[in-house]
């Protein structure tokens, strides 16, 4: 059994390193880990797979390092172990044998479980929170399941990131399986490897012969096709037996077809046969409903407020809704502090402040001025009304804290101000930002939105 504090170690690092990975990195190697033991100065994680343990180890065992000591603020060594189901949402059970990423195994060939590909138990249409912005790929995910093959073929789901469409692909799969349909979920990525690997080794034919042999296909990010030619060749193919035979075919892709630019134009019109569903960023209901549903399914009881606070922070996508969710349950958990809007604000403002790389004057300026909604040059200028004056002073209290070295340098920033004049509005909101909660939850909103693009750009 994995222990219990280093599973909250392990989550509240995972937290900080979604921060600092780039999102395929983190979905493909981080997501589905597990945090088994903390002794001694080493920290075991638990992983899916030996490839996954060399992986990390190689790639990114320093900076899972450099963030588990800042968790614990004490040196860690960290190793990896492959655990059997260190997928299944945190319910772990070793493996017969640990391996670690120095004796890694090649994975056991195909047992049916691992030819079936893994589905995640978590990611059902029970744990789905429905809304406006997802009702319809919702719907017709549930009459594919249903009756797979009849009626929409292909089901094709598009949407920005972490807005669930694994999820539904997923919820699809187990639905499907229950029924006793023979059901493969496979990443493009994984696709894709699979076959040039199959290539090589001159076994194509069994490649095809593994896809064309299921009830239902899931193909999941098809984006990752583009550019791929080959690949396109090989699943066109794939597709038509599938659909000839009245198999299911769901596919996911960040796009709608007719903007993934695929080489082959025979595939790009067979994907919108069927049907192609959007899903849309959450609306603040769905986000609360959603924050409600895994706050009970982590027997958490969180405060209105604190849920209010997170369903309007994080506005953009569910994945990082959960993960601020997760970050502060993780926070609270680990400090024993209580659960307030205080502590939690505690906890997501770390997870701004912690940052691997800076943010620049400029873009502080810039988040300043977009939060307040006046422009960039009404913050350098004489303006005077309260409005622009309260700006102003946060932009000069975010400057010196978080970007600038000295009052001389912000005044030079902010449109040539004398340095005392600086000093006097870091000071106020310095001491504003201890009593007065508003101004608290507006500097954080804009740490926020400052780390939000830098995410996007190392990733
Ligand atoms: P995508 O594949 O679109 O990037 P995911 O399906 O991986 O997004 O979803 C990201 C996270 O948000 C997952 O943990 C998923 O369980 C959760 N999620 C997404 N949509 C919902 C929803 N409607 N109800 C509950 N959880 C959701
Ligand atoms: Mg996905």
């Amino acid at each position: 059994m994995t222990s219990k504090p280093a599973r909250e170690i392990w989550e509240a690092a995972l937290g900080e390193l979604q921060l600092q990975v780039t999102r395929p990195n983190y979905e493909t190697w981080l997501r589905d880990t597990v945090g088994v033991s903390a002794a001694d100065g080493q920290f075991v994680v638990g992983v899916p797979t030996p490839f996954a343990a060399e992986w990390l180890s190689k790639r990114m065992s320093v900076v899972i390092e450099r963030t588990l000591s800042r968790v614990l603020k004490s040196s860690v060594r960290v190793s990896f172990q492959v655990h059997r189901n260190a997928d299944a949402d945190g319910h772990s059970v070793p493996a017969p044998s640990s391996e670690t990423a120095a004796d890694a195994r090649p994975p056991v060939p195909t047992s049916a479980a691992s030819r079936l590909g893994r589905l995640n138990p978590r990611l059902t249409f029970a744990s789905f929170v429905v809304g406006d912005s997802n009702r319809v790929a919702h719907a017709a995910s549930l009459s594919v399941a249903e009756r797979p093959g009849e009626a929409y073929n292909p089901l094709f789901m598009y949407s920005g990131v972490g807005l669930g469409k694994t999820h539904l692909q997923h919820a699809i799969g187990h639905h499907a399986l229950s029924l006793g349909r023979k059901v493969l979920y496979v990443s493009s990525e994984r696709f894709v490897n699979d076959f040039v690997t199959a290539v090589k080794e001159h076994a194509d034919e069994d490649f095809r012969q593994k896809y064309r042999t299921v009830d239902v296909l899931l193909v999941d990010d098809i984006q990752f096709f583009v550019g791929k030619e080959k690949t396109q060749e090989v699943f066109f193919h794939i597709f038509n037996d599938l659909h000839n035979a009245g198999c299911q075919i769901v596919v996911t892709s960040d796009r709608h077809p007719r903007d993934l630019s695929l080489l082959e134009d025979r595939l790009t019109s067979r994907l919108v046969w069927g049907l192609a569903a959007e899903i849309y960023p959450p609306d603040y209901e769905t986000r609360l409903a959603i924050l409600k549903a895994k706050a009970e399914h982590m027997k958490e009881v969180i405060p209105p407020d604190i849920l209010d606070l997170l369903a309007r922070r994080m506005q953009r996508n569910i994945r990082d809704l959960e993960g601020a969710l997760n970050r502060v349950v993780a926070y609270v958990r680990l400090s024993r502090l209580p659960l307030n809007l205080e502590t939690a604000s505690q906890a997501l403002a770390d997870l701004t402040m912690d940052r691997s790389r800076p943010a620049t004057p400029e873009a502080v300026i810039q988040a300043v001025a977009a939060y307040f909604g006046m422009e960039a040059e009404a913050l350098r200028g004489k303006r005077r009304d309260k409005r622009t004056a309260a700006a102003r002073h946060v932009a000069m209290y975010l400057l010196k804290e978080d970007v600038a070295r000295s009052f001389v340098e912000v005044g030079r920033l902010l449109g040539d101000r004398d340095h005392t004049t600086i000093m006097y509005g870091w000071e106020k909101i310095a001491s504003q930002i201890n009593t007065n909660p508003r101004m608290r939850s507006d500097v954080l909103e804009i740490r926020t939105s400052l780390a939000e693009p830098r995410l996007k750009a190392s990733g």
